[in-house]
């Protein structure tokens, strides 16, 4: 039995390695010796030739396909190759956890696998070419299989610590390492990557649950410190870096761990420099300080807009812009960069309330800010509100772009928005005070290489 997992990621490019999938097939290696697993990372060589040549040297039984919203198009090209080669295909992540009766509705998709994915695919991958007893396992879904339970029961990792460590041997990690830009606001000479402590989120935002929830449950999971530093120690003896970021959505909702995490940093003397993931009113001073003296130097944030209506009515985010300020000064006393996560047009939002944002931005202390377009993404509180007549049955998912937007999932004139975006940036990093941040983006060859990267999330990218 041989499986290929594909990760088809063509647009915006990044320096941020697929730890999910990287973790799935690491999962899969130690639970089923006997397959063969392979995988494919699309992220440096976004070329359909090479993933066909790909499955015509390895010729898969079956083609995993990693399937966010932004990758929809091309996931089901990749789809599209496996089966011409004669593949079974499956189908997972945030996109087929939210929409898979529209995926199954394709030729091209033979299973959706609902929710996280380790245990399904274990369970698809022994029970293969069974249909009724891969049928049994509710959170895999099979296209034209009639009578399957409409509800599937997410089939969970109840301790993250027995998760072996990612596959990240099956990835380029010194490019990964190369092109990482996550602490270039520190210095953009830092070598690091991306690691996750927790999966799911207890928070209820619009534009992001359900989808959440849905793949990994209600409750919160966490590895244990230890685990992580053991990970973060792997990390620096094999690639040498000396940075991370914990990627995870709200990593510092937990203070207990995370004040067992920052005790261990110091106990092992990692002397890394790090950053994490937070939300207004989740972190304070004290906290913010124990942070700071082992190594916390960025700070993300997503404030999302200026108006508190937004933030109530369409976001539904929970936060108080009132508090923001405060985070933002305790950050920057403490010598911590804050980046922050704002939209511009969503449904309902007034241009004087767009505006409230980019001003909120601009005068704010903020050091990186990164203005998307408000996109409700399929299944999405924020979709089923306001976007009731998209979205049903098999529907054309390929425009769906929060980076750029598009005339289908904004309720307006896109051009004026994409404009409002460009000059949001303009204003809000060409302040006097972030021209030192600026500069030193252009610094050296590795700071330009990296700048030139995250430039292409504001232009369309034709990857083949
Ligand atoms: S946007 Fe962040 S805080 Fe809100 S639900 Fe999603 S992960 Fe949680």
């Amino acid at each position: 039995m041989k499986f290929l997992l594909v990760f088809p990621r063509f647009k915006y490019p990044s320096g941020d390695p697929p730890v999910g999938p990287l973790s799935l097939i690491a999962y899969l290696r130690r639970e089923l010796p006997s397959v063969l697993v392979d995988f494919f990372d699309a992220t440096f060589t976004p070329s359909l030739d090479a993933i066909e040549k790909k499955i015509e040297l390895f010729s898969p039984d079956l083609v995993g396909v990693y399937c966010a919203t932004l990758m929809y198009e091309d996931a089901l090209k990749v789809g599209i190759i496996a089966k011409k080669h004669g593949a079974r295909t499956v189908f997972g992540g945030p996109h087929s956890t939210m929409a898979p009766k529209s995926l199954l509705s394709r030729s091209c998709v033979d299973f959706v696998i609902i929710g996280e994915g380790e245990r399904p695919l274990v369970h698809l991958l022994e029970s293969y070419p069974d249909m009724a007893k891969i049928a049994k396992n509710t959170a895999i879904k099979i296209r034209g299989m009639k009578n399957q339970e409409n509800m599937a029961k997410l089939q969970l990792i109840d301790d993250l610590d027995d998760l072996p460590f990612p596959a990240y041997d099956m990835v380029d990690m010194g490019r990964y390492i190369r092109h990482w830009f996550q602490m270039d606001v520190v210095s953009p000479a830092l070598r690091g990557t991306n690691v996750f402590a927790s999966r799911g989120c207890p928070f209820s935002c619009s534009f992001c649950q359900p989808t959440l929830t849905s793949l990994f449950g209600k409750k919160i999971r966490f590895k244990s410190p230890e685990r992580l530093i053991e990970e973060i120690l792997f990390l620096k003896e094999q690639y040498k870096i000396n940075s991370f970021i914990i990627d995870d959505d709200t990593l510092t909702c937990n203070k207990e761990w995370l004040l067992k995490f920052c005790t261990l940093l110091e106990e092992k003397k990692l002397c890394m420099q790090w950053g994490c993931n937070t939300r207004v009113g989740l972190i304070n001073e004290k906290i913010l300080e124990i942070m700071s003296k082992v190594g916390y130097r960025r700070m993300m944030v997503g404030i999302e807009s200026a108006s508190q209506r937004i933030l109530d009515e369409v976001y539904n985010k929970g936060i108080k812009i009132k508090d923001a300020p405060a985070l933002i000064s305790s950050a920057k006393e403490h010598g911590v960069k804050v980046f922050a996560y704002f939209m511009l047009g969503a449904p309902t939002e007034t241009s004087r309330e767009m505006q409230k944002t980019i001003d909120f931005a601009f005068t704010s202390a903020i050091d990186e800010a990164t203005f998307s377009i408000a996109t409700p993404l399929p299944g999405t509180f924020l979709a089923s509100r306001f976007m009731q007549n998209h979205y049903r049955g098999n529907d054309d998912f390929s425009k769906v772009d929060y980076y750029r937007g598009n005339p289908r999932t904004v309720s307006r004139n896109i051009r004026s928005l994409r404009l409002r975006q460009k000059l949001a940036f303009l204003k809000f990093y060409l302040h006097p005070k972030r021209i030192s941040f600026l500069l030193k983006s252009f610094s050296s060859i590795i700071a330009i290489r990296k700048s030139m990267l995250k430039l292409k999330r504001l232009v369309q990218v034709k990857g083949r």
